[in-house]
């Protein structure tokens, strides 16, 4: 049996957050790239320009007393973010000790050891030719020996036009492997850029589709529902959105932006932006109910001890 006392504390720590933040306007959320080093180089990267050397960023204590600043500002769920923040393991090491709740989206190649007992959203493109195609020979393979069976990790899949098909076959390898369970962004272009990866509303049409068909050939496991997938056709301005409007961002550099998707709302397929607040959910008890699977897993499989901490069991 999963632990429903971890979860319900997680989730009134979570409502609690929120209804302080509806309440006097502070915001519990942030998003930070704590690294701008990445040791793959992928085709659909915002990352490719502006790489520097990983001796160049700040100190493990320069991030400590930032995050304890963002803590004494109200702050207690940050996404982790990068470049590849597995490279900053110091850094991660901080942030596990400042917020009960950590969310990193990783690569995977780099494995995060397991003091870190927090949600992972490990970035997969596809099954392993797809993978392997877009982001170096023998990534896939590399991905899987880290993470293989890992409690921890949730699928972070990316849909373009190149890769969408894929979705099945990733989702089947995944489960092979011991991973179960997946969700996805849409791909966002950079504001401003020319981008002809970018999805036409076509296009748009049909990876939502794809992602309807084969979540209905996994339940359970492609989570993604109704209330997200209609997000990505309805419109969004960074007004209405509540990424853009109620969460914080911030670079290596600690210069706060406007969001982690770029702003480009008109395009935008960012799955962060799609979750919204935590209190929808509780208008959605499929999405809820999704929720206490999600965390079942990860206590299953964690033992007696405390289970995976993490805002993303909501999803
Ligand atoms: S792994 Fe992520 S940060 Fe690194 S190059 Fe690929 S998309 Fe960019
Ligand atoms: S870019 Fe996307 S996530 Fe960011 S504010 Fe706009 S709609 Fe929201």
């Amino acid at each position: 049996m999963f632990k429903f006392d971890h979860f319900f504390i997680d989730l009134v720590q979570v409502l609690g957050c929120e209804a302080r933040r509806l309440a006097v306007g502070t915001a519990h959320t942030a998003m930070i790239d704590i690294t701008d080093v990445c040791n793959l180089r992928c085709p659909h990267c915002y990352y490719f320009h502006k790489l520097r050397d990983l001796a160049q960023e700040p100190a493990a204590e320069v991030w400590e007393e930032r995050f304890r600043g963002l803590y004494r500002d109200g702050v207690r769920i940050v996404l982790l973010l990068g470049g590849e923040p597995a490279l900053r393991q110091d850094v991660l090491w901080r942030a596990d000790k400042v917020f009960p709740f950590v969310d990193v989206c990783t690569n995977g190649t780099v494995k995060i050891p397991t003091w870190f007992r927090h949600r992972i959203f490990l970035s997969l493109d596809g099954g392993p030719e797809m993978h392997d195609a877009l982001r170096g020979k023998g990534v896939f393979s590399r991905v899987m020996d880290n993470y293989r069976g890992d409690p921890r990790v949730l699928i972070h899949m990316m849909l373009g036009k190149a890769n969408y098909k894929d979705l099945e076959t990733l989702v089947r390898t995944a489960r092979e492997n011991g991973l179960r369970g997946l969700c996805c962004s849409l791909y966002s272009p950079v504001q401003g850029e020319e981008d002809p990866l970018m999805l036409s509303p076509d296009q748009r049409r049909a990876v939502l589709d794809e992602i309807r068909r084969v979540r209905s050939l996994f339940p359970g496991v492609v989570r993604m529902s109704d209330r997200v997938l209609a997000w990505y056709v309805a419109e969004h301005d960074i007004r209405s959105c509540y990424l853009g409007r109620s969460v914080l961002h911030y670079d290596v550099s600690w210069r706060k932006r406007l969001c982690a998707g770029q702003a480009n709302c008109a395009q935008c397929g960012c799955l962060s932006g799609a979750i919204g607040s935590p209190i929808q959910k509780l208008f959605h008890p499929r999405e809820a109910l999704q929720a206490l699977q999600n965390l079942g897993m990860t206590q299953l499989n964690n033992g007696p001890e405390k289970g995976v901490q993490s805002l993303s069991a909501n999803i």
